[in-house]
C-alpha cells in the first residue's frame, strides 16, 4: 500500500526520525477510524455465491465538483443452482439510481452498505450474465478518503481528484465485490472528464474520443486479472510523457507517466530510475506481469504512493518510493495477499526489494544505512507478530514496523539461510504457480515454495519469526589463546519466543588480517571455538547485516591471569580483585543472560572487594569485570 517512509540518507547510526513524517501522513489518511471500524466491522459475505468475471467503469469525474456519477456493468457467472439475487459492495452515501438486468429495470435494496438485487428470473450456475447499476452522488466524504478531491497544489490552482481503496474503500466509490478471494479476470474503464483533464487509468490508453465541445472519454482497457482494491483513477490537468525499457531478452515496455505540468522538467529526470529498477526486479524475479500493456506513474497529492495495477499513483519521486511501487507490481498484485492478516506478503516484500534495489544499484555506505534503519524499525514493536490478528485495525495492519520493515526482514533471514539462487528460485515458483500467478497467496504458500525449492524445514522459522513476537540478543564472549578463539555465545529474546534458531556470522580482524566465521547456536548457550592465524583485534557480529538483532561482543581475556575471585563456591559474599588493574565496573549474570547484581570499582581501590552475593539465588553465574577496553569474565557458584 502507501509507502509515506522518506530514506533521508545521513551517516548516523539509526535513522530513528526519518520515518515519523509517514506516520503523521498515515494517521492522517484515516479521518475517523471508529467511524470507520463502526462500517467495516463485519466480514463481507457479499459475493460469495458467483464469481466475477468483468466489470466496465463508466464514470463522470469532473475535479471541479465533488459530485460524481457512474454506469457499472458486471459479467459474473453463478456459483450455485438458481441464482436469483446479487449482491455488492456499495457506501450507503451514494444513490443508486436504477439496476437494468437484461434491459429491464429491476428491483433493488440498497442498506448497510450492501446493494442486493432481484433478477427477474433465474439464472443456471455457471452461465454468464450481466447486469448495469446507476448510481451518483458525493463519495469524498467517506471514512477512509478513498475518493479524494484536493486544490493545494503548490504552484497551480487546478484540482485533483483520485481514489484509493486499499484497504476496504473501494465501495466508496463504485459497486463492487471487495474480497480477497475472486479476481476481475477483465476491466474496462471509460473515465469522461471535462477538457483540459486526463483521467489516468489501469492497463492501456485504448482511446480518448471526444463527446462534445467541453468533455472526453478516456477508454482504459485492462486484460489481467485484478483485485478490487487495485482499481484506480485520478482527474486533473496531467502532462503526459513516456520512457521505454528494454529487457535482456529485446523486449521493452512503456512508462507512462502523469504529471503536474508545474513539475514535468523534475519529473522528467527522476522518473528515470525506474529503468534500471525494473530491468534488476526482471533479472531477479521474472517478467514484469502486465508486459503486454504498461507500467506508469501517476502524481497525486498524499504522501506516499500506491501500486495501483500498472499505474502506481506517486506523492514524491524518490528512489526508494519507486522501487517499493514498482515491486509491487509482482508483490501484491501479480500475487496479492489472500488475507489482510498476511499483508506483509506484500508490504513486506515491496520494503525487501526496496533495499535489494539499493544493495544492487545504490553505493553500499546507503545501502548499509537503510538496511540499519530497517533492522532498528523492525525490532520497535515487540508485543505483536507479522501476521495481523485484528485485521479492521487498520493502523496496525499498516504498521511500518511490523508489516514492513519486521516482514522485509523476515524475506532476509530467509535468504540468509537458504541462500540467493534458492531464495530466488523459490520466489519465481512462488509467482509463477498456476494456484497463484494473478490470483491470491497465503503465507503458507509462500513457505510451501521455499520450502520445496530448497528442501529445508522452515516451520520453526514461520512460528518464530512470522506468529512469534520480538527478537534475540546475542552476548558474544571471545577470547584468544595463540591460535585458538574460544566464542561463547548468549541469546535472550524480548517477546514470546524463548529462542530463535538462526545462524550467526563473526568477523574476526586485526588491522592487516579478517576472517569470517559461522556459528549456529542450538541453544540459548552455546560455545565453540576456531583456528585463526592472526591475533585478533575484534570481533563484529553479523557484519553484513543479515540476522535481526541486537548484540554485545565482549572480550573475555584470559581470567585465571587477570581476575581473582573467592571463595567459589561462596555463600554471601565474594571477594573480587584485579591484581590493580583499575576495572571501573561489575555485573554478575546468571546463565540466561540477566544481569543480577551491578555496581563499581572505588577510585582508589585496594587489592580486594568484597561484595554482598546474599541475595541471590544458588546456581552458576559469570562475573564480568569491564572499563571502557577491556571485559573479563570469571565463573562462579552460589551455594
Ligand atoms: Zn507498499
Amino acid at each position: 500500500m502507501w509507502k509515506g517512509i522518506l530514506f533521508i540518507i545521513s551517516l548516523g547510526l539509526f535513522q530513528a526520525n526519518c520515518f515519523s513524517q509517514s506516520e503523521a501522513e498515515f494517521k492522517s489518511k484515516f479521518r475517523d477510524l471508529s467511524t470507520f471500524k463502526s462500517s467495516q466491522g463485519k466480514k463481507s459475505l457479499v459475493g460469495k455465491d458467483y464469481d466475477i468475471l468483468y466489470h466496465r467503469l463508466a464514470l463522470h469525474i469532473d475535479p471541479r465538483q465533488r459530485h460524481m456519477s457512474g454506469k457499472v456493468t458486471s459479467y459474473f457467472k453463478p456459483l450455485i443452482p438458481n441464482f436469483s439475487r446479487i449482491s455488492f459492495d456499495l457506501s450507503d452515501s451514494l444513490n443508486v439510481d436504477s439496476v437494468l438486468f437484461h434491459s429491464n429495470k429491476t428491483t433493488f435494496t440498497h442498506a448497510r452498505n450492501t446493494l442486493e438485487i432481484t433478477l427477474n428470473g433465474v439464472i443456471a450456475m455457471d452461465k454468464q450474465d450481466s447486469i448495469h447499476v446507476y448510481y451518483s452522488g458525493d463519495p469524498t466524504g467517506n471514512p477512509s478518503r478513498s475518493y479524494e478531491r484536493e486544490s493545494g497544489r503548490a504552484n497551480s490552482s487546478a484540482p485533483i481528484i483520485w481514489t484509493l481503496s486499499q484497504p476496504y474503500g473501494a465501495m466508496e466509490w463504485w459497486p463492487c465485490k471487495q474480497s480477497l478471494y475472486d479476481k476481475i479476470d477483465s476491466l474496462d474503464m471509460e473515465i469522461t472528464v471535462p477538457k483540459g483533464n486526463k483521467a489516468a487509468g489501469i492497463g492501456v490508453l485504448a482511446s480518448i474520443q471526444e463527446i462534445n465541445d467541453s468533455t472526453q472519454t478516456y477508454f482504459w482497457r485492462h486484460r489481467y486479472p485484478i483485485t478490487t482494491y487495485l482499481v484506480a483513477t485520478a482527474v486533473t490537468n496531467y502532462d503526459s510523457f513516456s520512457d521505454w525499457v528494454t529487457f535482456k531478452n529485446g523486449d521493452s515496455l512503456e512508462i507512462l507517466n502523469y504529471v503536474f505540468p508545474e513539475n514535468r522538467i523534475y519529473m522528467e529526470e527522476a522518473v528515470k530510475k525506474t529503468i534500471p529498477i525494473m530491468q534488476l526486479f526482471d533479472s531477479l524475479i521474472g517478467t514484469y506481469p502486465f508486459i503486454g500493456e504498461k507500467y506508469g506513474h501517476a502524481e497525486f497529492l498524499r504522501g506516499g504512493g500506491m501500486e495501483h495495477q500498472t499505474m502506481s499513483f506517486m506523492g514524491s519521486w524518490n528512489f526508494g518510493l519507486i522501487a517499493h511501487e514498482l515491486a509491487h507490481q509482482w508483490f501484491g498484485n501479480q500475487v496479492t495477499c489472500g488475507s489482510w492478516s498476511d499483508l506483509w506478503l506484500n508490504e513486506g516484500f515491496a520494503t525487501y526489494f526496496t533495499l535489494l534495489a539499493r544493495e544492487a544499484l545504490q553505493d553500499s555506505i546507503t545501502w548499509r544505512n537503510v538496511q540499519l534503519g530497517s533492522q532498528e524499525r523492525a525490532m520497535r514493536e515487540t508485543d505483536e507478530s507479522v501476521f495481523v490478528i485484528d485485521t479492521f485495525d487498520v493502523s496496525r495492519l499498516f504498521s511500518s514496523h511490523l508489516t514492513y520493515n519486521k516482514g522485509a526482514q523476515l524475506l532476509r533471514m530467509i535468504q540468509w539461510q537458504i541462500g540467493d539462487s534458492l531464495f530466488y528460485r523459490g520466489l519465481r515458483n512462488y509467482l509463477s504457480s498456476p494456484n497463484l500467478n494473478h490470483g491470491f497467496a497465503r503465507t503458507s504458500d509462500l513457505k510451501f515454495h521455499l520450502e520445496s525449492t530448497s528442501s529445508k524445514d522452515l516451520s520453526e522459522f514461520f512460528d518464530d519469526w512470522f506468529y512469534g513476537t520480538g527478537n534475540p540478543h546475542y552476548t558474544i564472549n571471545w577470547s584468544q589463546k595463540g591460535k585458538v578463539i574460544d566464542i561463547r555465545v548468549n541469546q535472550t529474546t524480548n517477546g514470546d519466543v524463548d529462542f530463535f534458531e538462526m545462524p550467526i556470522q563473526l568477523r574476526l580482524r586485526n588491522t592487516v588480517n579478517q576472517k569470517s566465521i559461522l556459528l549456529n547456536p542450538s541453544s540459548s548457550s552455546f560455545g565453540q571455538s576456531f583456528e585463526v592465524d592472526f591475533a585478533v583485534d575484534s570481533v563484529d557480529f553479523d557484519p553484513n547485516l543479515w540476522v535481526l538483532a541486537t548484540s554485545d561482543v565482549i572480550h573475555t581475556d584470559d581470567v585465571d591471569k587477570e581476575v581473582l575471585i573467592f571463595p567459589n563456591p561462596a555463600t554471601d559474599y565474594l571477594t573480587l580483585s584485579s591484581f590493580g588493574y583499575p576495572f571501573t565496573t561489575y555485573r554478575i549474570v546468571n546463565v540466561t543472560g540477566q544481569t543480577v547484581v551491578e555496581g563499581a570499582f572505588d577510585v582508589n581501590q585496594k587489592i580486594f572487594k568484597t561484595i554482598d552475593i546474599s541475595g541471590i539465588t544458588n546456581g552458576l553465574y559469570f562475573i564480568e569485570f569491564m572499563d571502557k577496553e577491556l571485559s573479563v569474565v570469571a565463573r562462579f557458584i552460589k551455594k
